[in-house]
């Protein structure tokens, strides 16, 4: 039974950024903090598993559902092409139980969380060089030169509201920027719960 308040935790960065990479460690790493699945009406890419990456939903049943205020927060990113949205039902009751959850959504959706939630705490991961987001976006080849110009044209955007964020990290390197996400979570009073890997023992 969890004795401390849930808290949550918000992370933002430019596409190309690396925060899928990030959040995937991130929640290896520590098991006890909940990630928010979103939902949105983005066809899902190669790989990509409904209920694990995101919600995919149809935009009829997306706004079916905003309507009746299922979302935290949602918006149209990139060009207005594509809806997103932080689902109360995935944060709410684990806020309640005591649990810290994490959302990584754009820099609008942060605002609207920080509207209702001012003590978010909010990270931004920035690239080392600007270069390197072109670099990963071409090296993950999931987008066609347009929506990568759309993503880039976004980032531009993005990055100038880095300063909104309580926190910044830059990402030249996946193993001290994880280090350093984890050290501004220990510093917000996150208590991480060790689990055991050891075999558990036989009978
Ligand atoms: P992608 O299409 O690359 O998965 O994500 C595109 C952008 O949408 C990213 O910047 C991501 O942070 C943002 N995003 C993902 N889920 C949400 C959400 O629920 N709400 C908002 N506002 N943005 C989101």
């Amino acid at each position: 039974m969890e004795d401390r308040p849930g808290k949550l935790v918000v992370i933002s960065g430019p596409s190309g950024v690396g925060k899928t990479t990030l959040l995937r460690r991130l929640l290896a790493d520590l098991p006890t903090l909940m990630p928010s699945v979103s939902a949105t009406t983005r066809p899902p890419r190669a790989g990509e598993c409904d209920g694990i990456d995101y919600h995919f939903i149809p935009l009829d049943e997306f706004e079916r559902r905003r309507a009746v205020g299922e979302f935290l927060e949602c918006c149209q990113v990139y060009g207005r092409q594509h809806w997103y949205g932080t689902l109360v039902a995935e944060v709410a009751p684990r806020l309640a139980a005591g649990k810290w959850v994490v959302l990584e959504i754009d820099v609008e959706g942060t605002l609207s969380i920080l509207a209702r939630y001012p003590q978010a705490i909010t990270i931004f991961v920035e690239p080392a060089h600007p270069d390197q987001l072109l670099e990963r976006l071409k090296a993950r080849g999931t987008e066609s030169p347009d929506a990568m110009a759309r993503r880039l044209e976004v980032a531009r955007r993005e990055l100038h509201e880095a300063h909104r964020y309580k926190h910044r990290v830059v990402n030249e390197n996946v193993e001290l920027a994880l280090a350093e996400i984890e050290r501004v979570l220990a510093a917000e009073g996150f208590h991480h719960t060790a689990v055991s890997h050891a075999p558990s023992p036989t009978r």
